[in-house]
């Protein structure tokens, strides 16, 4: 019986790992397949950016737009960069496609400002920076002649970051963005609240505005220490001299709360989702022209 137990368990043993092994190999190749197909999305002209815009709830205007990456493939349609990003950011790639957003993001955003419907000190682009594409050495660089090429003022552009940049050389890190704040260009921390230190980080980064990461949004009314947690977010942003930025706003009573907790900046689908850039300069024209001043944004 005994030597019967030992067999079963083992057959069952070889089955899982077999099991194991064949569900590696399919992520393993998964893998593969999407860094091969991701090598030729540059090339083949698949991304794409759309634009979310930034809203100020007090004056009802659109004070800045978040860029976000989409990638058409060929068959498995559009892409966010959940699906993706991770990837990227692995293989390297990332260093190419994060110069094609800067470069695609700020040309768009200066387009906006030639046609005047954006004012260089009243509006924000802000652009996601992986960790990798920063700590790279020509990263300053890199940011210097977007902004040349592009012809965008270099206050108009924000950063987004998260803690992740710092983590192997925060020297390095603030350095960095000491060059670039020196020429206007402003920081903020993405995803505030979900890392492991951000308070740590929090004290040295030389950020402008935090942005409370949806988690905590999406649960402010639902849990009681999340409210607390965001509470205790926009007070402390504002002992500190800090903006604050509520992203994944999607009901008028997490503005409210927000709103009454005094955050006024916010971005979700409450206002609009991520928009292309036609889209987005129809709503600038809509919205923040003399004549529509005094039209509601959420009409
Ligand atoms: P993120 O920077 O925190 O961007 C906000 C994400 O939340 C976006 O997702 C946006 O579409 C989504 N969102 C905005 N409002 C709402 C809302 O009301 N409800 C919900 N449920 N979601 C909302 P997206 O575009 O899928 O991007 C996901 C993440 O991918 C971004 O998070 C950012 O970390 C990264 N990412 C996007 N574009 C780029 C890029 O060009 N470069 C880099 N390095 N990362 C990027
Ligand atoms: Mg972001
Ligand atoms: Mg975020
Ligand atoms: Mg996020």
């Amino acid at each position: 019986r005994a030597d019967i137990a030992l067999y079963r368990a083992k057959d069952s043993g070889r089955n899982s790992i077999h099991v194991f092994r064949s569900h590696m190999q399919a992520l393993v190749s998964e893998r593969l397949l999407l860094e091969n197909d991701l090598r030729q999305a540059l090339p083949r002209q698949q991304f794409r950016l759309v634009f979310q815009p930034q809203v100020d709830a007090r004056s009802q205007k659109i004070i800045g737009a978040e860029a976000l990456l989409r990638w058409q493939h060929p068959q498995r349609g559009e892409l966010t960069p959940e699906r993706f990003m991770q990837v990227l950011e692995e293989s390297g790639l990332i260093q190419e496609v994060g110069l094609w957003v800067l470069r695609n993001a700020c040309q768009a955003c200066a387009w906006f400002l030639d046609e005047a419907l954006i004012e260089p000190d009243n509006f924000h682009l802000c652009v996601n920076i992986s960790p990798r594409q920063f700590r790279h050495y020509d990263f300053v660089e890199d940011v210097e002649n977007c902004l040349k090429a592009s012809a965008l003022p270099a206050q108009t552009l924000k950063l987004e970051i998260t803690e992740g940049v710092a983590i192997r050389n925060i020297e390095d890190t603030i350095h960095k963005m000491q060059r670039l704040k020196r020429i206007g260009v402003a920081f903020a921390m993405d995803d505030f609240g979900t890392g492991y230190s951000s308070l740590t980080y929090l004290k040295r980064l030389p950020v402008d505005t935090l942005k409370i990461d949806q988690s905590f949004i999406h649960d402010a009314l639902l849990n009681s220490n999340d409210g607390a947690i965001v509470r205790a977010i926009i007070a402390m942003a504002h002992s500190l001299g800090l903006q604050t930025i509520a992203e994944g706003v999607e009901e008028t009573e997490q503005l409210d709360f927000l709103q009454q907790e005094g955050c006024h900046l916010y971005q979700g689908y409450l206002f609009s989702r991520a928009i292309p850039p036609e889209d987005f300069h129809a709503l600038l024209t809509a919205t923040n022209t003399p004549d529509a001043s005094k039209k509601n944004v959420h009409e």
